[in-house]
């Protein structure tokens, strides 16, 4: 069992809060994003990973309608009524101040799960986990699939996984006010040990790659976050649906979103386009070739092929896109020096945030020590270096 010392204390500590065993346990990881910029929106393809770190969910039922629910490493309790689950108020500081925030995720996947079959009774639970909160890795996803699995399996709803992912990303939309996509969530339940998950977001499907056992990520976290993130996230956006239209007009074939443009095509038509927007545009439909052709790759075992095509992944951000920034640049560039990685880029939104970085796994302990001392050459403070290894993916204990 992944975690097992986790599960262990969590055990311990359920059975002292509430008198009683868990009936059910459910686990589920975080995840990193590892190939695919900017694509989920514009119904294009990612590979990312779950990974080993994850959280878990136990819970019994009681006998009234009265819910407690314990974030087992504060040992906090907040308690609802399982027919009167509501959002928090419009307004509320939901991410910074507001008490007891952890209680949304749940309540919002209890939320969407109570839609499809009402709650006949109440549940005690109890959630501990070793995911890093807000560093990048999806702890929120791992709240809420574990949640959606344990209370799926404790109610008896019938659920599949794209249908326990909406429910986890509409949590996310109404009851904690962040706009994410749906690859947090699916990348935690469709996660394989060794392997990626690769997604089409025009279909909501997947398939796992296999990346072989000596592949590893590092996770640098540059703890910046920039200002106009929002602002210039938006403007993106915008690029993208602009050039969608554009190449909509001057195309034989439909074009529904980038997704349905080449970068040869691209090349050809973008006359008429802004180039900022032209440029922007370039981003995605390049990411979804890039991840097509690391599929390729990893197919013929050639990871260092698919190392090469992250590098080209962080270039066209930081030249096409615009949504790097000197931390993330300082580590992609320290990266390409050093010996062992095979390849780096930004992952997620960017502006900061986070870089990973593929590297052998008997090149680790080396390479993490190097990527946090070249950073902290330049920036006085390392960078926050996690080993990250593709992991088994949400399931039922
Ligand atoms: P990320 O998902 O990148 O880690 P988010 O801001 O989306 O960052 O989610 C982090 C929030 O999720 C935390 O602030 C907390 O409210 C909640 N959370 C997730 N896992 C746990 C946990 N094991 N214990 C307490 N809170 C958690
Ligand atoms: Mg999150």
């Amino acid at each position: 069992m992944t975690n097992k010392p986790i599960y262990d204390e969590l055990q311990g500590k359920f059975r002292a809060h509430f008198g009683r065993y868990p009936e059910v346990v459910a686990y589920a990881p975080g995840r990193i994003e590892v190939l695919g910029n900017h694509t989920d929106y514009n119904e294009g393809f990612v590979f990312s990973a779950a990974i080993q770190f994850g959280t878990f969910f136990a819970v019994a039922k009681s006998v009234s309608m009265g819910c407690r629910l314990v974030a087992g490493d504060l040992m906090r309790e907040v308690t609802f009524s399982a027919d009167d689950v509501k959002p928090p108020p419009f307004g509320y500081p939901l991410s910074k101040g507001g008490s007891d925030t952890w209680q949304n995720y749940v309540k919002g996947t209890f939320a969407g799960l109570a839609e499809r079959k009402p709650p006949a009774h109440g549940f005690d639970g109890m959630f501990l986990g070793n995911v890093p909160l807000g560093s990048g890795l999806s702890s929120s996803a791992a709240l809420e699939m574990s949640t959606g699995i344990a209370l799926a399996k404790l109610y008896n709803i019938a659920t599949d996984a794209v249908m326990l992912a909406k429910i986890g990303q509409n949590a996310e939309h109404t009851f904690v006010g962040c706009k994410c996509g749906l690859l947090d969530q699916i990348s935690s339940l469709a996660g394989q040990e060794n392997r990626l998950v690769k997604t089409d977001f025009r279909s909501v499907s997947y398939e796992t790659v296999n990346m072989g056992a000596e592949a590893c990520f590092l996770l640098c976290d540059t703890r910046t976050k920039h200002a106009l993130a929002d602002g210039a996230y938006n403007r993106l956006r915008e690029s993208c649906e602009q050039a969608a239209a554009h190449f909509a007009r001057v195309l034989r074939h439909p074009v529904n979103a980038i997704r349905d443009v080449s970068m040869t095509e691209w090349a050809i038509y973008k006359r008429g386009l802004p180039e900022d927007v032209a440029n922007h545009a370039a981003h995605p439909i390049g990411e979804n070739e890039r991840v097509l052709k690391g599929a390729k790759l990893l197919s013929e075992g050639n990871l260092a092929g698919f190392g090469a095509v992250m590098f080209d992944s962080h270039e066209s951000s930081r030249v096409l896109f615009g949504n790097s920034c000197a931390e993330l640049d300082a580590v992609v560039d320290a990266a390409k020096k050093i010996p062992g990685v095979l390849g780096a880029r930004l992952s997620g939104g960017g502006f900061g945030g986070s870089a990973v970085v593929l590297v052998h796994s008997r090149d680790v302990e080396t390479a993490s020590a190097a990527l946090a001392s070249a950073y902290a050459a330049t920036f006085n403070t390392p960078c926050d270096v996690s080993v990250i290894k593709p992991a088994a993916g949400a399931y039922l204990v």
